[in-house]
């Protein structure tokens, strides 16, 4: 839609503008391949791995409503609760009757990329009940009322004066560049929060089918509070989620963690598969999962694109996209973002809403090059590009001037025009330089490859 694309285009403008942000993004990226090529370079047989978890992941979507089933049954019979959302409306309809039945005046959230996809902050507002984000990413996020910029690290395009300032306003906390006493705060505040919590929601960055668990993967062990210390733990993922067995794991895991932080395995790696027993001591009385379609349905129809789903949500093509790099991920408003969401989000929204997403892509390939599972970006971002441009969405001016270029381009005489500057003088005034300073057309080379090879051979 119009008005989508404009607002779209509005963010990516002042994200050019915005030089902090942009090297906030490349310090953060240095620091990731520094870490990555470590781990890495310790591994003997990466690329093993990576087609491993390849086909676990094709395994996996290829037969996603048999083992959904599986994972619901054997969950179920751990005690544990299933509820399939198609949508984010019934989703967070579910959620919030959930909140409510518990009577608990607080809720505690550890990162979950898809509580953000379904809009639960925004309906937890609006009914004004108290949340508070556990991963201390999104706790800066929600302090600062901003959307996550990145899927692992949310507040990349912060530095550390940027949190500085904002816990000063908002925490009343003296102003530090001190990373550890920054960090030390916020998680004073926060573990304050946990003793009255009677709700803890929490994502799964894998649902087992066989033996019906979920499995959650993080730096800070707020997670693993957050799912065990209030009596109801409530989890949110999508379909895509889903794995064969706990076998999986063993390649999934050490991947998930190079690629998304570049440290060989995350401090935290928790199996939960159900509530607390009758023998145990901790844990939640009852315990949720919900499972979350929203648009991956549409996806899944799609036989090329599918293989999107094979996404466990790393990160690390966000690093290798040269144009994430330069507008970050809050000019996309959404979880999805860089190629992924470039990949995805025309067919969950639809053609017409988010269709322009498929110009934001280089094709360099380093997407799938730095893909853990070989999501094969190219192919997919290409066949979205055709798409957009066979529904019209070029205007008849444009598509007569590359029809005008492409004869042009195809003669002989007018690529060797030796009249440079007037040459030069037409590719300036047809290419115009773009409004949003991000593209130049670079003039070509005073002297053709042609030309100089015939001036050397002759
Ligand atoms: S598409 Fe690949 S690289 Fe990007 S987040 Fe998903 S798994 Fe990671």
């Amino acid at each position: 839609m119009k008005e989508q694309f404009q607002q779209f285009k509005s963010r990516v403008s002042a994200a050019l503008a915005d030089a902090e942000m942009q090297e906030n993004i490349q310090s953060a990226r240095a620091n990731y391949l520094k870490a990555f090529r470590k781990s890495s370079g310790t591994v003997a047989n990466l690329e093993t791995i990576r087609k491993r978890a390849a086909f676990t992941r094709w395994k996996s979507i290829e037969n996603l409503d048999k083992y959904l089933i599986e994972f619901e049954s054997n969950f179920i019979r751990k005690g544990g609760k299933v509820i399939w959302a198609q949508d984010n409306l019934e989703a967070v309809s579910e959620i919030i009757g959930i909140i409510n039945r518990s009577g608990s005046k607080l809720v505690v959230k550890s990162k979950t990329l898809t509580s953000e996809e379904i809009g639960l902050d925004e309906a937890l507002l609006h009914l004004g009940k108290e949340w508070v984000e556990t991963d201390l990413g999104q706790y800066i996020l929600q302090l600062s009322d901003e959307k996550p910029s990145h899927m692992v690290m949310p507040a990349i395009h912060k530095s550390a004066e940027d949190i500085s300032q904002l816990f000063s306003n908002k925490l009343g906390i003296d102003e530090t560049h001190d990373i550890g006493k920054l960090v030390h705060s916020a998680s004073n505040f926060i573990k304050e929060k946990y003793k009255t919590a009677g709700v803890g929601i929490t994502g799964a960055n894998f649902l087992i089918a066989n033996p019906g668990a979920i499995s959650i993967t993080e730096n800070e062990g707020n997670a693993w509070i957050t799912s065990s210390k209030p009596k109801v733990h409530i989890v949110i993922a999508g379909i895509d989620k889903i794995i064969p067995n706990l076998n999986d794991l063993s390649h999934l895991l050490p991947l998930l963690s190079m690629y998304g932080t570049g440290q060989p395995l995350t401090a935290y790696n928790s199996i939960i598969s159900g509530p607390k027993k009758a023998v145990e001591k901790d844990g939640p009385e009852e315990m949720y999962v919900i499972l979350i379609d929203n648009g991956r349905s549409k996806v899944l129809d799609r036989e090329l694109e599918r293989k999107a789903l094979y996404c466990i949500r790393c990160g690390s093509c966000l690093y290798n996209d040269p144009i994430f790099r330069v507008i970050g991920g809050q000019a996309y408003q959404s979880t999805w973002m860089g190629p992924i969401g470039t990949a995805v989000l025309p067919i969950m929204d639809g053609q017409k809403a988010t269709g322009f997403l498929s110009e934001l892509t280089t094709l360099s390939g380093a997407d799938s090059e730095g893909c853990p599972v070989n999501i094969p970006f190219n192919k997919i971002l290409l066949n979205q590009r055709k798409k957009q441009t066979s529904k019209s969405t070029i205007n008849s001016t444009e598509k007569m001037f590359f029809y005008l270029w492409k004869k042009a381009m195809l003669k002989r005489e007018i690529i060797n025009w030796k009249n440079i500057r007037s040459r030069n003088f037409l590719f300036k005034k047809l290419f115009l330089k773009s409004p949003d300073n991000l593209r130049e057309m670079r003039l070509p080379a005073k002297v053709s490859f042609n030309e100089s090879y015939r001036q050397k051979f002759k």
